[in-house]
């Protein structure tokens, strides 16, 4: 007997405040892809969530298999977000499914984020959690964070920018660049605490409870949950702002759409943009430059991959070097990296330089007549939006334009 795709909803179109067609409309970006990320993404795609966001740099691992419900055996290697896109095609097939293989800040744009009914954060360590924290509020986008400890774990919603955050209960010195997965950080800081797919089911189903209350009815009435298997409580936890902490600030002035999409190169933005006008990327890049050993220069900067978090350029396969070597001496070179797009090959295609879809650029215009030299610094930056390709997602995750950072 066939089912029809409408029928798979019955059941739950009759829960108060539910509202199916809204839900196909939304977007939700998942950001991790791990444990917690691969049971959201099962949720809010069963339950119907039309267009799915999946962001991760990593690649299976055997030790992953015990707690994700997305992926098998036979995925073991593969990137998360593409093996939990296929196991997620086969569950709910109406949900679109789009697949970043990149850290946050080069998978997801600021413009998909301010896009989204929600954004999900299931990562495990306090530096990218804080990124996260730093990136939704720039552009107001709702967050729903989660994490896990041995017996419970905690779910934070920050549905205003200027409401309190995780980066508010710690400390100066723990906002920093301590990398920390932020259970060991605040449960036990001797050592790691491992969780089983239990208390991450748990938390996980709560995240998901949260961000379709957001959807439907507007956000719970707490801002964070803290869930205790060992005692058998699970109750809100009240949060204080600190005035000190800098995950807060919004994107000022107003955003300017563009005519160019992160396919494009640098020297399309360039001709975009008003003349003389700086952009800036939000993740450094590496810049052309000379081996200090035999003055090679070169040219494509970006084609000598060093440190992590390189984007692969797959344009230029024949100039890419051993890591951190020079091509011609061989020997070790200092790859100089930096965010303003002018120093790169106009050639080169934005996503290449790690530009995520839909980001926002800050964008520096040439000094006007002003006043004083602060005034003019102060007056002379806007935002500019790429625009967004139909999809990108697939798009991307066919063409390996990301590799794991
Ligand atoms: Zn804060
Ligand atoms: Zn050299």
């Amino acid at each position: 007997m066939s089912v029809s795709l409408h029928d798979r909803y019955a059941r739950q179109r009759l829960i108060p405040d539910w509202d199916q067609d809204l839900l196909a409309a939304s977007t939700a970006v998942i950001v991790g892809v791990g444990a917690l990320g691969n049971e959201v993404a099962k949720n809010l795609a069963l339950a119907g969530v039309g267009r799915l966001i999946l962001c991760d740099p990593d690649t299976v691992a055997a030790s992953n298999l015990s707690r994700a419900v997305l992926l098998g055996p036979g995925d073991v290697g593969q990137p998360k977000v593409a093996a939990a896109a296929t196991a997620l095609a086969r569950l709910a097939p109406e949900v679109t499914v789009e697949t970043r293989q990149a850290e946050l800040v080069t998978g997801v744009g600021l413009g998909e984020l301010a896009d989204a009914g929600v954004v999900l954060g299931c990562l495990d360590s306090r530096r990218a959690r804080l990124r996260l924290l730093g990136r939704t509020a720039l552009v107001g986008a709702p967050l729903v964070d989660g994490g896990t400890f041995a017996w419970g774990g905690e779910i934070r919603l920050r549905v205003d920018p200027t409401e309190a955050c995780y980066g508010c209960s710690l400390t100066p010195h723990q906002r920093g660049a301590s990398d920390l997965p932020w259970s060991c950080a605040e449960i036990r800081p001797d050592g790691p605490q491992p969780a089983s797919i239990v208390p991450t089911s748990i938390v996980a189903g709560w995240m998901a409870l949260a961000a379709l209350r957001l959807l439907f009815a507007g956000p719970p009435e707490y801002r964070m949950l803290r869930i205790d298997g060992a005692t058998g409580h699970t109750a809100p936890v009240a949060l204080t702002r600190d005035a000190d902490c800098p995950h807060h600030r919004p994107l000022d002035g107003p955003v300017h759409p563009l005519p160019v999409d992160h396919r494009a190169t640098v020297g399309d933005l360039l001709d975009a943009l008003p003349a003389g006008a700086e952009p800036f990327t939000w993740a450094a890049f590496p810049v052309p430059g000379q081996c200090h050993h035999c003055g090679e220069t070169y040219d494509h900067g970006a084609a000598q991959p060093g440190a992590q978090g390189e984007p692969e350029q797959p344009e230029q396969p024949g100039q890419q070097g051993e890591p951190g070597r020079c091509r011609r001496c061989g020997r070790a070179v200092r790859v100089r990296r930096g965010e303003r797009l002018r120093d790169a090959d106009p050639g080169l295609r934005l996503h290449g330089l790690g530009v995520a879809p839909g980001e926002i650029l800050a964008v520096q215009l040439p000094r006007p007549l002003a006043a004083s030299d602060e005034e003019a610094f102060q007056g002379s930056f806007q935002w500019h939006r790429l625009a967004s390709t139909g999809d990108t997602g697939r798009i991307l995750a066919s063409q390996s334009i990301f590799r794991a950072l």
